[in-house]
């Protein structure tokens, strides 16, 4: 099915993309991103160069200015995904969908003036701390704590699987300002790399993403100015998480269906190509009965995802709808992906193949962004109510 929220300046910017691919994500340079573990520095310099990160950086801080508009990011993460490089599109989507927002939407404007020029160019990295290895999805448990001091806070605690964790130059960190977990007991602030007390940790050794670093980080005694308060106002901390989580949520969607699109795509090729029984794989009723069943699941996931791009655009995608495109994309992703490994027959098992990867890769989708259970506890709340 045609899709139809892209116009011509969408399809240029596929092109800036693929060109982008084809000089700087060679199948060398992924092999070294999973061996290292992580998205090496020049590449992202040269995503900056190319204008493929910063995308909702306004334009007097050397961004796109696509401040709502969420479909260019969309492309960004069609190609990249399509082209099998799960790992360089999760790096790029920390930076544009969960570092970015919180200074663009709502740091003040010495925070822009300091951070959003380098952040536009990829000299600086971010990340986003919300778990603790004692609290998930339940972010009111928190226990990282940051004290009030002369001129700043000092900040004692740990945060895990924080995503490009190691590779950033800035973390905003959720903190506990206040007592008791109502939620005016929490802020964010901006931990630098350098700080004194401030670690990055180790690197986890996940089931996929292998290119892109997640890891444990720890304060102790951390000095933190009062500058790197998010917005220079204490107790604001979780509204402001909350007022993010549904472009966070609707990008894992996207990720989602690119993923779920590849997967078609891919085990479309295969089984065109791969012959068994004297034909081709693709002329069993069985594999072209799952192909059907595949395009018509991604035509239906583009049609969900695109009308809530455009409701994003328009901004009125609420944490609910967010919430639904979360779960139910990432569920149908799931689907798609191990159907396509199936066709694969053994080589869907084999990580030299992209199926075999996307497959590992899409498994934290259902877990990271809020658990699916937790999507489900959001939208369910809106039908029925909470006692
Ligand atoms: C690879 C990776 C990258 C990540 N990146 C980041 C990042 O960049 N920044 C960041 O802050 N975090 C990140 N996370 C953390 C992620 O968001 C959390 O793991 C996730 O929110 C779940 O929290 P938890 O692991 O503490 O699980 P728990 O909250 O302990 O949940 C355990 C189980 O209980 C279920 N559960 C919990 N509460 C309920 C409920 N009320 N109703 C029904 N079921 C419930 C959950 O759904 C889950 O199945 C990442 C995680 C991974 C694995």
């Amino acid at each position: 099915m045609e899709r139809e929220i892209y116009d011509e300046d969408h399809e240029a910017f596929r092109k800036v993309v693929k060109e982008f691919l084809k000089r700087y994500a060679t199948e060398a340079k992924r092999t070294q991103w999973d061996a290292d573990g992580e998205i090496d520095r020049e590449t992202m310099l040269a995503a900056g160069a190319q204008g493929l990160i910063g995308l909702s950086v306004p334009e007097e801080f050397g961004g796109a200015g696509m401040l709502q508009d969420y479909r260019f990011r969309a492309v960004v993460n069609e190609e990249i995904v399509g082209a099998g490089l799960g790992s360089l599109a999760g790096a790029f989507g920390i930076q544009d969908d969960l570092a970015v927002p919180y200074i663009v939407h709502m740091g003040t404007q010495e925070q822009k003036q300091k951070w959003l020029p380098g952040m536009a160019t990829g000299e600086i990295l971010g990340a986003l701390a919300m778990t603790e290895p004692g609290a998930g999805s339940d972010l009111r448990g928190i226990r990282t704590t940051a004290k009030k001091a002369d001129g700043g806070y000092i900040v004692n605690g740990a945060k895990t699987f924080i995503s490009s964790g190691k590779t950033a130059d800035i973390v905003v960190t959720f903190v506990k300002t206040g007592e008791g977990n109502r939620p005016d007991a929490f802020s964010l602030l901006i931990l630098e790399d350098g700080m004194a007390g401030f670690d990055h940790g180790k690197k986890l050794q996940k089931m996929g993403f292998h290119g892109w670093d997640t890891a444990e980080l720890s304060f102790v005694d951390v000095f933190v100015p009062d500058e790197n308060l998010i917005g220079g106002k204490e107790g604001l901390g979780f509204i402001q998480l909350m007022m993010n989580l549904p472009l966070e949520r609707l990008s894992i969607g996207v990720a989602a269906a690119a993923a779920g699109e590849a997967a078609f795509v891919w085990s479309r090729d295969y089984t065109l190509s791969r012959e068994a029984f004297g034909q081709r794989v693709a002329d069993f009723q069985n594999t072209r009965f799952r192909l059907a069943d595949m395009a018509t699941t991604v035509d239906v996931l583009w049609t969900y995802i695109d009308r809530a791009m455009m409701l994003y655009k328009d901004k009125k995608l609420t944490a609910e709808e967010a919430a639904k495109v979360k779960f139910w994309a990432t569920d149908r992703e799931a689907e798609l992906l191990d159907i396509g490994v199936q066709l694969h027959g053994g080589y869907g098992y084999i990580t030299e193949y992209p199926i075999a990867r996307a497959y590992l890769d899409a498994r934290v989708h259902r877990i990271y962004g809020g658990t699916n259970e937790i999507m489900r506890d959001i939208v369910s709340r809106q039908i029925v109510g909470k006692r």
